[in-house]
């Protein structure tokens, strides 16, 4: 008999309300030994990104001033802190990945650094390149192209993975396949449409757009499946973002250490992007961080994920009576990948689920002081310092981590995951819909 999990939380759950869940096999020092991956596993995924640098630089002139590289700011938000976050001791930034160049979304990290795997591994098995020493640039030649052109890159997805790996992929000349679930917006569909990627929608969650896309693509020798609830690789390159991070946190004299704890808050659907962050910045920063997922009220998929102790136990939203109904697109994962769940099972600190009200309120009250604009998915961290400053269980966990006396040096990251791409009308629609709800009280 499966050990269902506790009816309290079960109960907490069904109710929709947005609360703070702290993960009681947390634990501050990270068992480096028994982990899968390491951070030599992370360096190496930011040198194969720095060997394709030149030719992505080529194929996409926004990449001009950064050397082929995807990364994006990392910044003080002063105006949103002082309006909106007025008693927030410590400082408030965000790591603005809703900017970042070539897929618009936190997926430009993961998905298009596990194509650029792919794309490696058989240039390198048809002789296109001789060596990982070798010049990529001859990745865009005609017969490379060519040979790129007889492969299949399929991957499913609630919008921005499609994106980001239809996108990568059709840049390199690979046939792409997106099968999109029914959440995904309608401009994802034809932003790829545009580009030759062929779009499949299916009328069904995430979950069985994956298991639809999985099987199709398994049938095919010549085809790849970017598998979103298996893959390491997705992890490793959303896990280089800790090492930048690192950089920019040095650059700007951003403390972290045990008198200057980081907060991180991170949104989260099936759990790769916030897991590979999170496992980073563990690697580097050890007890020092502080990871906290957002997930929707109806849909904490990864939150539920982490009560099972094995695949087959892991629990969808739709057994605790949730329907994963979210304008946070990005989010709207019914079951979250069990793989993920076992690696940060011990090293993320808590989740917070989020209503999807908040999320407007915070889209608009960012774009209102900041001028930055969010896709609703993007807003889910901004609910994180309050839970964890505020709320009675948030307490606890400073109690429990020692950090009530640091809080006036602590530093509140709110990784802001999507929405450079999010066309001009469909943006102006949230933010009004978000100033209404602040307007009405809502
Ligand atoms: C995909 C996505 C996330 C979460 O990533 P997962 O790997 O699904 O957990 C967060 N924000 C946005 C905008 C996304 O597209």
């Amino acid at each position: 008999m499966t050990p269902l999990f506790d009816p309290a939380l079960k109960e907490q759950l069904s109710t929709a309300a947005s609360f703070l869940w702290l993960n009681p096999a947390y634990r501050s020092k990270m068992d480096k030994t028994r982990q899968p991956l390491s951070i030599d596993d992370i360096k190496s995924a930011d040198l194969r990104l720095h060997r394709f640098a030149p030719l992505l630089q080529k194929l996409f002139p926004e990449l001009q001033q950064s050397h082929g590289l995807i990364e994006s700011e990392l910044q003080a938000i002063p105006n949103m802190q002082h309006a909106v976050f007025p008693e927030l001791p410590g400082k408030l930034m965000i790591k603005a990945d809703h900017a970042l160049p070539v897929a618009g979304s936190i997926k430009a990290r993961g998905g298009i650094y596990e194509v650029l795997c792919h794309c490696e591994s058989l240039a390198l098995k048809h002789s296109i390149l001789s060596s990982t020493e070798d010049n990529y640039l001859k990745l865009i030649d005609t017969d490379a192209r060519e040979i790129f052109s007889r492969y299949k890159i399929a991957v499913s997805s609630t919008g921005n993975l499609g994106l980001s790996i239809g996108i990568i992929s059709s840049a390199l000349g690979f046939n792409a396949t997106v099968h999109m679930s029914a959440e995904a917006k309608d401009w994802k569909k034809k932003r790829l449409r545009e580009r030759g990627v062929s779009v499949i929608e299916h009328s069904d969650d995430y979950s069985a757009a994956v298991t639809a896309g999985r099987q199709q693509s398994e049938a095919d020798p010549l085809s790849y499946f970017i598998d979103d609830e298996n893959s390491s690789q997705l992890f490793t390159g959303y896990a280089v973002a800790a090492l930048r991070l690192k950089e920019q946190l040095k650059a700007q004299q951003v403390a972290v250490d045990a008198e200057h704890p980081l907060f991180v808050y991170l949104p989260c659907g099936v759990g790769g992007a916030p897991g590979g962050i999170t496992f980073g910045l563990k690697q580097i920063f050890g007890p020092y961080v502080h990871c906290f997922f957002a997930e929707p009220v109806q849909a904490p998929c990864v939150l539920i994920g982490l009560q099972a102790d094995s695949e087959e136990t892991l629990l969808s939203v739709y057994d605790v009576g949730l329907t994963v109904t979210t304008e946070a697109d990005g989010l709207a994962v019914s079951k979250a990948s069990a793989w993920v769940c076992s690696v940060i099972k011990n090293i993320l600190s808590g989740v917070f689920t989020v209503e999807d009200n908040s999320l407007f309120r915070h889209l608009y009250q960012l774009y209102l002081h900041e001028n930055i604009t969010l896709e609703p998915s993007a807003a889910a961290g901004f609910s994180g310092p309050e839970h964890i400053i505020q709320s009675e269980t948030g307490r606890r966990y400073l109690e429990q981590e020692n950090l009530l006396g640091h809080l006036d040096k602590a530093t509140h990251l709110i990784w802001t995951t999507g929405g450079l791409f999010v066309p001009p009308e469909e943006m102006k629609k949230s933010q009004h819909y978000g100033q209404q709800l602040i307007e009405n009280n809502n």
